[in-house]
């Protein structure tokens, strides 16, 4: 793998745009504000309510993910944020390399589960062409990694593509879903940005019994019981689970820094396993 100038160029957003929201593991309300940001400066997380305002750049080194962990979080210093993968998932869709992302709490707001909440966002804040040179990192030999259950490939190709292989043999409305996607204009909005994320009741009730999930509900996730999707409104894709597995990975994946060009496959991946991919892919290119 190698760090590759294909004459993109790099983006921001042309203004500052903000949302309130809550956290959905927290149940923190937090405001939410996207600000422009200079070439060469990434995406960077910025904690304002605490002392010093920490800093924190969303690059894998400082992921701290737990195995099994249901969200991704983000460490440096005294700030912590969790809860990034849907947010980085929209600005790898829309090419954003470079916004200062503040937040006055612990968590990135859930929306309504999807990633719709940014595409809004992002679309108000209008994304604008900088003039330096977008960093690739170009998959030149297949890479892979596998950890029990979880298998993770990188092929080379000269486009984007993510694909997904999710297996829940004890459920008989998911058993096994696929879902592959090739980034193009336009069509992350429509096909993958409003899956929403899911859950099986039992592990609900659990979670929200012992206070693990304090902002959860029907509004924000989807939730299977007994084999069905108690949500009044049912699902917004046959295969709307394995969609928003393509969402988190590709949030997972802009953790490497920048745009991949090349095909990664999954199966069965988790948040765990999806940063410990690209901490291979990085560590690949040395
Ligand atoms: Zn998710």
């Amino acid at each position: 793998m190698l760090i590759s100038d294909i004459g993109l160029k790099q983006k921001t957003l042309k203004r500052e745009v903000s949302v309130r929201g809550v956290g959905l593991f927290t149940g923190a309300e937090v405001e939410l504000r996207l600000c422009p940001a200079p070439e060469n400066s990434g995406i960077i997380f910025q904690r304002i309510d605490i002392p010093g305002k920490t800093l924190i750049p969303a690059s894998v080194v400082n992921a701290d993910n737990k195995k099994d962990s249901l969200r991704s979080m983000l460490v440096k210093d005294e700030g912590r944020i969790q809860t990034i993968e849907h947010l980085l998932s929209t600005l790898n869709a829309f090419g954003v390399d470079n916004l200062l992302i503040q937040v006055d709490g612990p968590e990135i707001p859930i929306g309504d589960g999807s990633a719709k909440i940014f595409i809004d966002l992002i679309e108000k804040g209008e994304v604008t062409h900088q003039l330096a040179p977008k960093k690739v990192f170009v998959i030149k030999e297949p890479i892979h990694l596998s950890e029990g259950e979880s298998h993770l490939v990188a092929l080379p190709l000269d486009e984007f593509r993510v694909s997904y292989i999710l297996h829940y043999p004890r459920s008989k409305l998911l058993k096994s879903q696929y879902c592959t996607f090739s980034l193009q204009k336009g069509n992350y909005k429509e096909e993958i940005a409003p899956a929403r994320t899911f859950s099986f009741y039992e592990d609900v009730e659990v979670l929200v019994r012992s206070g693990f999930v304090k902002g959860g509900g029907l509004e924000n996730a989807l939730v299977i019981k007994d084999d069905h999707v108690i949500n009044p409104e049912g699902v917004r894709f046959e295969d709307e689970m394995v969609r928003h597995k393509v969402l988190d990975l590709m949030g997972d994946l802009y953790l490497i820094g920048g745009m991949i060009l090349g095909h990664v496959i999954a199966i069965r991946s988790g948040h765990f396993s999806n940063i410990a991919f690209v901490k291979k892919l990085l560590s690949c290119m040395r």
